[in-house]
This record gives structure tokens, C-alpha cells and sequence, in this order.
């Protein structure tokens, strides 16, 4: 009685070792060696991090960025809309009141706690889609690497973006006349000799107002 083969095995000859010529038994104890004296004579592609920067994508996910705008006051509204849309629960935010001393941000409320929490963070960028304002964005850095678990949750000073040539650290006034719409939709380009004059009153050392005033007399 014959045996039907099962369909879809393959046949005999699949299973049968390759077989060399007397050549291919000849070299073949030396022909991994090929392999190795070939790959000698291709392209090196070792990267030579990190004595060499590698190169980064342009939209690359990095550690995130809380922005400015162009008078140094910051962009975060204290919206919390970005800790909701974190799938992994890795933001922190309390807001805090704008008041005539204390004015952070054009509007009623600026991000007082901002934390970020790089042991949970998988870098998806559904925060910075969820942010109104553009005040959060991601850049291009990767090297995140820390001694302690501690070190990984990033506080407010540690994601704020440092202060460009001629801003004004905030709090200072919002430009008089304008709204947070008129921030928003980049009316504002830089400090007014109003609130120069602001800071020179309330906080005479403040390290930002050489830079502004140089900038605001070279307008
Ligand atoms: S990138 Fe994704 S995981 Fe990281 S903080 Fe933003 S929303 Fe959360
Ligand atoms: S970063 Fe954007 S979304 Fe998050 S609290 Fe600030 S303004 Fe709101």
C-alpha cells in the first residue's frame, strides 16, 4: 500500500545537504576565511560614537524643549494638555497665576511645576501634538543617559529653552497693548524698552538685561 505524501511538504531533495564538487571539499575548511578577507576590502560602518557626532535625523523624537517667545516670556500656559495626552503618564504639570509682579507667560496662568519623567517617556511625540501654544517641542538631542533614577525626571529649569540674544527673563510684563492671541501669532519680536525698564527697576542685576538693551539700542 503506497503512502500519499502530504500536500504541501516539500519534496526529498530539500532535505538532502548540499553537495560540494572536489574544488568546493578542497576549500572548504578555509572558507570562512572568504567571508572575513572580503569584508575586509568593504565599507567600514562602525560608527565612531561618541568621539564622532552621528548624524541625527531632522524630525527625530529627542528630550523636549519648553520654548519662548522672542521677549523672553515662556510660551507654557499651564494647560496640562500635554500630561493628559502622555500615554505614559510621564508628565507632571501644576499651574500657577500670572500676576502684574509676577508675569511668566502672556495670559492668566503659566506652567509653575513642569516635570518630565525620562524613565517613562517612549519619546512618541503626543505631547507636543496636544500643546495649544507650540510651547513644547521635542529637539534632536539623545544623550540622556544618568547615574541615578532621580536625575531622569526633569524639572522646569532643566527643559526650559535658554534665553536667545536679546531676551528679557521673564517675569517681566507682557509688550503693553497686546493679548496672548497677538503672542501667539508672533506680533511680538522681541522686549520693549518698557519692560527693559521694568526689569532694570524690580530685578537691577538681572543678567539677561545687558544682552536686551544692547539688542532693543541696535533697533
Ligand atoms: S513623548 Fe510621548 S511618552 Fe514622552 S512625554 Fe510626550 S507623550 Fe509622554
Ligand atoms: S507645554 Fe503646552 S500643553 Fe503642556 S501645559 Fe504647557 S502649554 Fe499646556
Amino acid at each position: 500500500m503506497s503512502m500519499n505524501k502530504p500536500s504541501g511538504m516539500p519534496d526529498e531533495s530539500f532535505f538532502r545537504p548540499d553537495e560540494k564538487g572536489p574544488l568546493g571539499r578542497f576549500f572548504a575548511p578555509v572558507a570562512g576565511y572568504g567571508v572575513t578577507i572580503t569584508s575586509m576590502f568593504e565599507p567600514v560602518v562602525t560608527e565612531q560614537y561618541p568621539f564622532e557626532t552621528p548624524v541625527i535625523a531632522p524630525r527625530f523624537h529627542g528630550r523636549h524643549k519648553l520654548n519662548r517667545y522672542a521677549d523672553g516670556l515662556e510660551k507654557c500656559i499651564g494647560c496640562e494638555l500635554c500630561a493628559w495626552a502622555c500615554p505614559a503618564d510621564a508628565i507632571l504639570v501644576e499651574a500657577g497665576a500670572n500676576t502684574p509682579d509676577a508675569q511668566y507667560s502672556p495670559g492668566e496662568r503659566y506652567g509653575r511645576v513642569y516635570q518630565i519623567n525620562y524613565l517613562r517617556c517612549i519619546f512618541c511625540g503626543m505631547c507636543i501634538e496636544a500643546c495649544p501654544t507650540r510651547a513644547l517641542t521635542m529637539s534632536n538631542e539623545f544623550e540622556l543617559a544618568e547615574h541615578t533614577r532621580a536625575e531622569l525626571i526633569y524639572e522646569k529649569q532643566d527643559l526650559l529653552a535658554d534665553l536667545q540674544e536679546g531676551m528679557l527673563a521673564a517675569p517681566h510684563p507682557m509688550v503693553p497693548g497686546t493679548t496672548d492671541g497677538d503672542y501667539y501669532r508672533g506680533a511680538v519680536t522681541g522686549p520693549t524698552q518698557e519692560q527693559i525698564e521694568w526689569v532694570r527697576e524690580n530685578r537691577p542685576h538681572d543678567p539677561s538685561l545687558d544682552s536686551a538693551a544692547v539688542v532693543k539700542e541696535a533697533q
